[in-house]
């Protein structure tokens, strides 16, 4: 995001990221526990809800504001991924779901009454490839039986609703792979120990990421968003503005470093020299803060084609790429540039190093990104 988008929004952001310090990340890192305070001092400032439109009591601003939102956020040296879902989450119910639904939910997640915040789609076996998933929803008169398992589905403990990808037909029985596949909303408060059991993962990183297990777990039919066999597209829909957000995630994390490395550069003084005078320091400074720019254009330039409706899914993908991977070099160099003091818990660089990480990998993997370019795009075959 260009820095001078959305100015009151970053001011009201950084303000509020204030109250969050270093101090407060790290003790929930240390025993990896939710920012419960954090997501609730957000959620009652609106900015989880800045997409939601203003009829069902949200701000009704585009993508282009939440991306300002987390790209502060993680500049501030805060973190978005325990709430961000919120965000794109949401608009799978506005853009698929019944008047009813959107009547029933929309309000109450705006308000924070609700929290919709797990997303569940991956599971073990299936990895990457969704059309092979296998969690099952049988109908039965009025309501589905689900059974099956996911992984990897983060704030699930945090969560009052859930959006679910399951198969309503079996793969071999659809007429093409992408087809059978229904999204579900599970009311996770009534779910957990009536079907459905969760299961923490521990990881590198603080994310509250879990995986589920459905044991003839009830959901009744009013839930289903949509058509029946149609979820696989409504999600793919949803992915888009999901990769925009994170992609903004990795712009903030990248300021966080440059502003971190730079600062050192110009204070730490070795062989009687500021360290940032040696060009050996500097120009790999110097050189994140000219990928980092590029990056953000590709992400202003992928929101502002989802604001105007217009496909934007090659530009989703190459912006989480390219911002995820400025991103971590800029974390490589910040770590780099501060030595030894890069390792030190207290100065937030080795944690922020951990949680940027991640979006190389999640919510979708690099190389299937550049799969996307090279065949959908550039026209190539395809390998799988
Ligand atoms: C902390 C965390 C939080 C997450 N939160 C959620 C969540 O809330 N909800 C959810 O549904 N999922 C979530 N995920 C899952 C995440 O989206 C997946 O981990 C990610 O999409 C990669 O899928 P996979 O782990 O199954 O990897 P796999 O599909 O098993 O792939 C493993 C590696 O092989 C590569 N690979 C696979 N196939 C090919 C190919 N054909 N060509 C080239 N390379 C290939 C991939 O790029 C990857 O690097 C989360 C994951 C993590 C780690």
């Amino acid at each position: 995001m260009s820095e001078q988008s959305h100015p009151e929004i970053r001011e009201a952001v950084r303000k509020l990221c204030a109250g969050f310090p270093g101090e407060y990340w790290r003790a929930l890192d240390r025993e990896r526990t939710y920012p419960a305070a954090f997501v609730k001092t957000l959620t009652e400032a609106g900015f989880l809800s800045v997409l939601i439109p203003e009829e069902y009591g949200g701000s009704g601003l585009g993508l282009s504001a939440a991306t300002a939102v987390l790209e502060e956020i993680h500049r501030s040296g805060c973190n978005g991924g325990a709430c961000h879902a919120q965000m794109y989450t949401m608009g799978t119910v506005l853009k698929h779901g019944s008047q009813a639904q959107k009547e029933a939910w929309l309000p109450k997640i705006a308000s924070g009454e609700i929290r919709l915040q797990a997303f569940g789609v991956t599971e073990p076996t299936a990895g990457t490839d969704t059309t092979r998933i296998s969690t099952f929803a049988r109908r039965e008169g009025d309501k589905y039986v689900v059974n099956g398992q996911k992984i990897w589905i983060s704030r699930a403990e945090h969560s009052d609703l859930m959006v679910l990808l399951v198969r309503t037909t079996a793969r071999e029985d659809a007429a093409r792979p992408a087809d059978g596949m229904s999204v579900l909303l599970v009311d996770m408060r009534t779910a957990v120990g009536n079907g459905l059991t969760i299961r923490p993962i521990r990881t590198m990183l603080n994310h509250a990421t879990t995986e589920l297990f459905f044991d003839n777990l009830e959901v009744p039919v009013e839930n289903l968003v949509g058509e029946e066999g149609k979820g696989f597209r409504y999600i793919l829909d949803g992915m888009n503005a999901e990769r925009i957000l994170i992609a903004s995630e990795c712009i903030g994390d990248g300021r966080f470093f440059i502003d971190r490395s730079s600062a050192y550069a110009k204070e730490r003084s070795v062989f009687g020299r500021a360290i940032g005078e040696n060009q050996g320091v500097q120009f790999p400074i110097a050189r994140n803060y000219v990928q980092l720019s590029a990056a953000a254009l590709a992400v202003d330039h992928a929101a502002a084609l989802y604001d105007a409706g217009k496909p934007c899914g090659t530009e989703a993908n190459m912006a989480k790429m390219l911002a995820s991977e400025a991103s971590w070099a800029a974390a490589d160099t910040c770590i780099q540039t501060h030595g030894g003091f890069g390792f030190a818990e207290e100065y937030d660089i080795e944690r922020k190093f951990r949680e940027t990480r991640l979006y190389q990998v999640a919510p979708i993997s690099t190389n299937l990104i550049l799969s996307h370019v090279g065949t959908h795009v550039l026209g190539m075959p395809k390998s799988f």
